[in-house]
């Protein structure tokens, strides 16, 4: 597959020192070997998104070091880019196909949407919190990225606008599968969502539209930060 980052060269080079020489190439190759396909992923197109997207430009500067270590970690904003494992068995469980439109709620540091994208998907992608949305964005934009667009707002709502969608990803846990975006989804297409307790702790549910029915299948357990919005969570009180 053809990189959809045009110079590597420029966005790697500056990290080289914190890697100790080593090329970060190495480490997603094996990040992708150890962490992700000896567990059972076994799409290609996934594996080859996650060796070529740049996982530790996507976490903050002191945490370069681990980016391609088997664990969440902290982007900014109390929230955090998913243990790679989970962003593959998400990506996997979704059955993306170049070309097609995919939502994602919670852009956090734009990793996931950089894997879709990656993947050839034309992406939708909304955060909640303005510093991630514009850091993402511009993040996305340095590297080359293209076909992803950015949304400010709450993403329980869907994006109407750019509606309906193949594929809906929603990378934040609530109490319930949002309605609006149940409504958009599209005839045969697919969301990903966790399901469950506030704070981390929820089922990641896989739901396929058909025949004005919602089949349901639970993909196991994982831990997400909240879903905040009209059908999430409630906002937490401002720090005094
Ligand atoms: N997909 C991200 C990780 C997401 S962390 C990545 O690849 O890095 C979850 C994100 O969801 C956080 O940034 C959080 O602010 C955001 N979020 C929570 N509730 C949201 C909502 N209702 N709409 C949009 N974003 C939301």
């Amino acid at each position: 597959m053809r990189s959809p980052y045009p110079s590597p060269a420029a966005a790697t080079d500056s990290w080289r020192l914190s890697f100790d020489g080593i090329d970060p190439r190495r480490l997603r190759e094996r990040m992708v070997a150890e962490q992700i396909e000896a567990r059972g992923i076994h799409d290609p197109a996934v594996l080859a998104a996650m060796a070529a997207v740049p996982r530790h430009l996507f976490v903050e500067d002191g945490l370069r070091a681990q980016a391609y270590e088997d664990t969440p970690l902290p982007v900014g904003h109390g929230q955090t880019i998913s243990q790679p494992f989970v962003v593959a068995l998400m990506t996997q469980a979704l059955e993306v196909s170049p070309g097609m439109r995919v939502l994602e709620i919670g852009t956090g540091s734009g990793y996931q949407a950089a894997v879709l994208a990656a993947m050839g998907c034309t992406v939708f992608t909304v955060e909640r919190l303005r510093e991630l949305h514009v850091e993402a964005r511009d993040l996305l934009a340095r590297i080359g990225v293209k076909g992803v667009h950015f949304m400010r707002g709450d993403g329980t709502l869907g994006v109407p606008a750019a509606a309906p969608f193949e594929r809906i990803l929603v990378t934040a846990g609530g109490p319930v599968v949002p309605p609006p975006l149940m409504e958009q989804l599209e005839e045969d297409g697919l969301l990903v969502i966790p399901v469950g307790e506030r704070h981390g702790s929820q089922r990641l549910a896989r739901l396929r539209r058909h025949a004005g029915e919602f089949l349901a299948e639970d993909l196991g357990g994982v831990a997400f930060v909240d879903l905040i919005g009209d059908h999430g969570w409630q906002a937490p009180a401002p720090r005094r």
